[in-house]
């Protein structure tokens, strides 16, 4: 069967990460990517995650907790701020999930400016062959402006310096969530 989008976005993520690498969760939500993130990193590892709600940031933590993980480090801020909290650092991959929180407050959402400085921001850190995932929801008011912003500054990333894949179910009703996938390629 094929991969659903979250499946895959794991997927993608598990293929690059390594044990040991330091990776973001650029929007905590319920804690999902958090835990998976992790695990993949191992002990030796180190997560960074980030939410602007106390709430999202409570239940990724009991997530965490939860599953004895203790190589996260959650930040309670918008994830434009990356920068400031990590500066000379080699990210082995990243995962944005976007849209509101669900069973939550649906007008506080994620915005193309702060979703595209994060996303930059990333990037720059990024290892060769590192992967930022971006899982995009658009169905709820303010999403179709996000997810238009993100598909022009996606699109026109130099395809010299990385890959960049849509995934994508083009049959489905109700705005279902779909992938991009930004791999940063080896310097020749
Ligand atoms: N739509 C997904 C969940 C998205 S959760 C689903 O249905 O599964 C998105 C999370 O991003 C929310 O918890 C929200 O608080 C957070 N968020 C919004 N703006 C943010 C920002 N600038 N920085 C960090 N997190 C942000």
């Amino acid at each position: 069967m094929l991969l659903n989008v979250l499946t895959c976005a794991h997927s993608l993520l598990k293929e690059s990460l390594q044990e040991g690498d330091i990776a973001i969760d650029a929007t905590c939500g319920n804690g999902h990517d958090t835990l998976f993130l992790s695990q993949a990193v191992g002990n030796s590892g180190k997560v960074y995650g980030f939410d602007i709600q106390a709430q999202a940031i409570q239940k990724t933590n009991e997530k965490l907790q939860e599953n004895d993980c203790h190589n996260v480090s959650l930040i309670q801020d918008s994830h434009e701020k990356i920068s400031t909290y990590m500066k000379e650092v080699i990210l082995g991959g990243a995962i944005f999930n976007l849209g509101y929180l669900p069973q939550s407050d649906k007008s506080i959402i994620t915005k193309a400016p702060s979703t595209i400085t994060a996303i930059q921001a990333i990037l720059e850190k990024l290892k060769p062959n590192g992967r930022l995932i971006l899982v995009i929801y658009y169905g709820h008011p303010g999403g179709e402006e996000e997810k238009e912003a993100i598909l022009a500054y996606t699109s026109q990333l130099d395809q010299k310096e990385y890959q960049v894949l849509r995934y994508q179910f083009i049959n489905q009703q109700n705005q279902a969530p779909f992938l991009i996938a930004i791999e940063k390629k080896k310097r020749s």
